[in-house]
């Protein structure tokens, strides 16, 4: 258990749902759920500012956090809640836009141990899940069994069962399947008091479920004449309490025999009314093909004016990319080819229309009838076939990555969520997004259109500035918008749910009745209040800004961060933008305290991307603690907390954030897949470095940060140092001042360093080599790290002797004493100054042929990578800039050779399979796949990457005592399983410490690619 003085971060006095109770009862709470449950209790500030947030605007600091174990813990949790007074807030992964999971409550987290599949039924095609399970396992789950639950919300990654029944999430192809309401078939549910209801079809319901189904019907009766004259009439509407189970008004059938199923009440009840203890859902048929149809438009209001006849043709998606969209696809090198080949001249929009069925053949014949459809409404030749698999996912992958372009604007002004799904009529499509766009003019600000124009359901975000005149603009904007959505017969809240921004319109939505008859419903379920008070009943005002997670300077807490000199260069982040333009402003232009770091932290809007746990690297403390303090997203607020004072004094806080940053192995999963780019490696350097200026640096720091002076010395005297480590008692005097676990050896140093036994026939002259590049000859600089340097040189010599063979005039730097060196061991260890020296020689050393246009190849992935990363921010000028340009990893370097026609090798035929595991920052810098377009030059090589995120090994984190454990999850959660799974592959890894902890734990000798290359190298070369 974790406990803290129970004081509020930024919880005022205020509506219900935002008022905490007293400390003695959360003292109390604490104590009793520690007592009487085996859930992890945590109660601490850090912990519950962790959870006072979700992807809405909002914060909220819970009264505190528990996770349960079990079910059993679950129940006992609501019963000690409920003795004490405390509200319950049900949550799974908070991706909620609306606030929904923020609240004065004990938040009651599913997603850690409440996550089984309990039971498939293939054949009556239904599954009954816990709710802390996440949409795409469930998916892999049924993979097998043909079937899938699909609801594919656009979170499927992170978004749990219970929370997507909860706000009774959509996905992109609602249109085909519905929402969660029409796909759930049961749900046995927690009741305040502590009992159990089986919520399922009214026709089979008993006890308390048959009393509460009478109930129902008895008030929807009474509200009938209200549900028919008040209720849109859509498809997308989720606001307030699924009254009209018994009057469906839905045009889409909630069931489908027409019955009615009582658990379709708690479907969009966002916890309001009890806990979903197991959910059992509808499956579906996978679809065996699908193909893509894009129809480009000429002008926007054509786009949204033709969806409604494209929904004849019955699709299964009809999603939009508006012109801002496409052309941040073009902008990037990434999606570019893409989303051209998707584009007939320049497009104002474009609508991916998609049909799916059991063949293809059938498939292509409906989209020349799309072709047909768009030629008779004027816009002939206006549509791209796309039938192969593989493209059409790279389409839908690009249409993902707009979205968090977007959301990756830097400055104060954000896109804000608030009206971004109310659903419109398809006939009112044209003329609402017109008057919507003329309502964003009129308030100074613009929003980018994009999803689900199937259903009527836009999602768009003007941009705000929250902590200025955000609150003001946000209320105008929802008004108008409201007055449009009664025009034209929509639904305000069509997907995300109400939660706290648009819980004050169920009122306006629906009527006073009507809104009565809900309250009346969460009186009859949870009279006394307990759960998630505040949402649907009793909601606040959308713009109270006591409430914002940036609260604006009026309120009686405002936002602000303390004041903070950074080690590292910010000012990227401290700028402000245009809401009209999204121009930004010049760097370090921004007014931030703390000169951008803080806004760079701030960066993170909580989408909960970080949970994935499907491919990629991101985040690999998180995969093997499933906490939400070892997961970006939790660090991210922990920094935000800190440093806006929102965790007490400066020791504390400073406790509270190396805490959260402990399992952090700075492999830069979060850099790339974060969609707006936290880099969370390089705030650990700057909270490093900030801490290590007020209390010092650890022996260790110092040891491992000074290690390539250290190698120099220790390498002269190697045999007697391997020889003092190897007695008895050595390695746990080590780990007893270091820290380094004594059972894992250390390296054993040589005295044949790459510069100690240096090979003069591989290397050219700098004369030489800066004479080949200016006749636009083949040259080379290769940069020798420490780690190939002192431990491998072999890699070294096998990476020069394969551009030799090549015909490369490949020069390295030579210094009098010691070697050069990137600086990365004393970034990693918080000295930024002593790093910022170190790289600032490395760059006048290097930079005579980066101006030559000589190509600065690397064999180690963090250091040679750190000069086109992190040497960017240590204020070292231009020739930082030109360094990187040129910098490249050995196998980048090669792969662009190659496609250019300058490397040409007969290499010999490897005789196994190969088997690449690629460093964590080579995949944050997508040079992955040069590894495995180089090793394809071998003859009749397939190389294979294996899906791994970070090997655990991370520098010396996985020596380290404290984190053995957790290195050897890491490791274990797919590299080495699958490593032993090929015991006669060739094992390819070009970091030093993944060799390592292949070595550690396959017991296998992994190689870099460079050493593949030599020894499969033509006789003569090799020699
Ligand atoms: C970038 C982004 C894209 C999104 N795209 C979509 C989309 O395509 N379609 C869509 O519909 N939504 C979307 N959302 C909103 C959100 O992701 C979904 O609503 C998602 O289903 C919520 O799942 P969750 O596990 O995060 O639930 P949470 O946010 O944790 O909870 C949602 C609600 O369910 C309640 N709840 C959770 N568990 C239980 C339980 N065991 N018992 C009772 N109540 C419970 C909570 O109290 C809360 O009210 C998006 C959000 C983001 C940030
Ligand atoms: S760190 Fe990135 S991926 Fe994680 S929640 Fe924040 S913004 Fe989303
Ligand atoms: S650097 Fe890696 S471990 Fe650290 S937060 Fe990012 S993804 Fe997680």
């Amino acid at each position: 258990m974790l406990i803290d003085r129970p004081e509020q971060l930024a919880a005022p006095p205020g509506p219900k749902g935002t008022r905490l109770p007293g400390a003695d009862v959360l003292g109390e709470l604490a104590r009793r759920l520690a007592a009487d449950t085996a859930g992890d209790v945590r109660f601490d500030l850090a912990s519950r500012g962790r959870y006072a947030t979700d992807a809405s605007i909002y914060q909220i600091v819970p009264a505190g956090v528990f996770v349960p174990k079990s079910d059993a813990d679950v129940a006992a949790a609501i019963a000690i809640a409920r003795s004490l007074a405390v509200p319950v807030l049900p949550r799974g992964a908070g991706t909620s836009q609306c606030g929904q999971t923020t609240g004065a409550a004990l938040v009651i987290d599913a997603t850690k141990h409440l996550r089984r599949v309990l039971a498939v039924d293939a054949e009556r095609r239904t599954a009954t899940v816990e709710p802390g399970l996440v949409l795409d396992e469930l998916n892999a789950a049924l993979n097998k069994t043909g079937l899938w639950f699909p609801v594919d919300v656009s979170t499927s990654a992170q978004a749990t069962i219970g929370g997507m029944a909860g706000n009774n999430s959509c996905g992109s192809r609602s249109i085909a399947y519905g929402n969660m309401v029409h796909n759930v078939l049961g749900i046995r549910a927690r009741m305040a008091d502590g009992g159990e209801v089986d919520f399922g079809p009214v026709a089979d319901a008993s006890g308390r479920a048959a009393t509460l189904a009478g109930f129902v019907r008895e008030l929807a009766g009474r509200h009938r004449a209200e549900i028919e004259a008040h209720w849109p009439k859509m498809l997308r509407r989720v606001g307030g309490y699924n009254l009209d189970v018994f009057h469906p008004q839905s045009v889409k059938p909630y069931t489908d025999d027409g019955s009615v199923n009582l658990a379709h009440l708690l479907v969009g009840s966002e916890g309001t009314l009890a806990w979903s203890r197991e959910l059992t859902l509808k499956l579906s048929p996978l679809p065996a093909a699908k193909v893509l149809g894009v129809v480009n438009f000429r002008t926007f209001r054509a786009a949204m004016a033709a969806a409604q006849h494209i929904v004849t043709l019955v699709p299964t998606a009809v999603e939009l990319v508006d012109r801002t969209m496409i052309e941040l696809a073009l902008a990037n090198p990434e999606f570019e080819a893409t989303m051209r080949g998707a584009l007939i001249g320049e497009p104002a929009a474009i609508l991916l229309v998609e049909f799916a069925g059991d063949e293809k053949a059938p498939l292509v014949a409906r989209l020349a009838r799309l072709g047909e459809l768009m030629a008779d409404h004027g816009e002939p030749g206006s549509v791209v076939e796309i039938v192969d698999d593989g493209a059409q996912k790279r389409l839908w992958d690009v249409r993902k990555a707009g979205l968090n372009i977007m959301m990756s604007l830097k400055g104060d002004g954000k896109p804000v969520s608030f009206i971004e799904d109310c659903a419109v009529p398809l006939e009112h499509l044209a003329d609402y997004t017109d008057a919507l766009t003329d309502v964003f003019t009129r308030h100074g600000t613009r929003g980018t259109w994009y999803a689900h124009a199937s259903v009527g359901t836009l999602h768009v975000r003007p941009i705000l500035d929250m902590r200025r005149d955000g609150a003001g603009k946000m209320r105008a904007i929802a008004e108008e918008a409201s007055a449009l959505v009664r025009t034209y017969k929509g639904a305000y809240s069509g997907e995300h749910g109400d939660g706290l921004c648009r819980g004050e319109w169920i009122a306006w939505q629906f009527g006073p009745a009507l809104t009565a008859a809900f309250r009346a419903i969460k009186d009859e379920l949870d009279p006394e209040g307990l759960f998630n008070p505040g949402k649907i009943i009793d909601p606040p005002r959308m713009d109270d800004g006591a409430l914002f997670r940036f609260p604006p300077s009026e309120a009686p807490a405002p936002y602000r961060t303390i004041a903070l000199v950074p080690a590292l260069d910010w000012s990227a982040w401290d700028v402000q933008n245009d809401p009209r333009t999204e121009q930004v402003s010049a760097p370090g232009s921004g007014g931030d305290s703390t000169g951008g770091f803080a806004k760079a932290v701030e960066m993170c809007n909580n989408n909960g991307h970080c949970r994935k746990f499907d491919a990629g690297t991101m985040c690999p403390s998180f995969r093997v603690t499933r906490d939400e303090e070892h997961l970006t997203r939790g660090r991210a607020n922990t920094l935000r907390l800190a440093l806006s004072g929102q965790l007490g004094d400066a020791d504390r806080a400073d406790a509270a954030v190396r805490e959260a940053l402990d399992l952090c192995v700075s492999c830069k999963g979060c850099k790339r897949e974060c969609p707006t780019g936290v880099d969370m490696a390089r705030m650990k350097i700057e909270v490093l470095a900030q801490h290590a200026k007020r209390h010092g640096r650890s022996l260790k720091d110092r040891v491992v940060g000074n290690l390539p002076e250290l190698a120099h010395t220790l390498a002269r005297i190697a045999p007697l140092v391997n020889a003092l480590a190897a007695l008895p008692g050595a390695a746990l005097l080590r780990e007893r001042l270091l820290g380094f676990a004594a059972d894992r050896a250390l390296p054993r140093w040589r005295s044949d360093t790459f510069w100690r036994a240096h090979d003069p026939h591989l290397f050219a002259t700098a004369e030489a080599t800066l004479a080949a590049a200016r006749s636009g000859g083949k040259a080379a600089v290769l940069f020798v790290d420490t780690f190939n340097g002192v431990f491998e040189r072999e890699n070294a010599i096998a990476a020069a002797r394969v551009l030799n063979a090549a015909g490369y005039a490949v020069h390295t730097l030579a210094k009098a004493s010691g070697h050069h060196c990137c600086g990365r061991t004393l970034l990693t260890t918080g000295d930024v100054d002593g790093a910022r020296a170190r790289a600032d020689a490395l760059l006048d050393a290097l930079l005579p042929f980066a101006d030559a246009g000589v190509a600065i190849v690397g064999l180690e992935p963090s250091c040679l990578l750190t000069l086109r990363d992190e040497a960017l921010a240590l204020r070292l000028g231009a020739k930082a800039e030109t360094v990187a340009k040129r910098a490249l990893l050995f196998e980048e370097f090669v792969a662009r050779e190659a496609v250019a026609g300058r490397f040409a090798v007969a290499f010999a035929d490897a005789g196994a399979p190969i088997l690449v595991h690629a460093h964590c920052h080579q995949k944050a810098f997508a040079a992955a796949q040069p590894i495995l377009d180089v090793l394809a030059l071998v003859p009749g090589a397939k190389p294979k990457l294996v899906e791994t995120s970070c090997c655990g090994m991370a520098g010396t984190f996985g020596y380290e005592a404290r984190h053995r454990a957790v290195s050897t999850a890491m490791a274990e959660a797919s590299l080495l399983p699958a490593i032993r799974a090929e015991p006669g592959a060739i094992v390819v890894a070009d970091g030093t410490s993944c060799r390592q902890q292949i070595a550690f734990g396959a017991g296998r000798e992994a190689l870099h690619a460079a050493r593949v290359l030599e020894r499969l190298l033509p006789k003569e070369a090799a020699r």
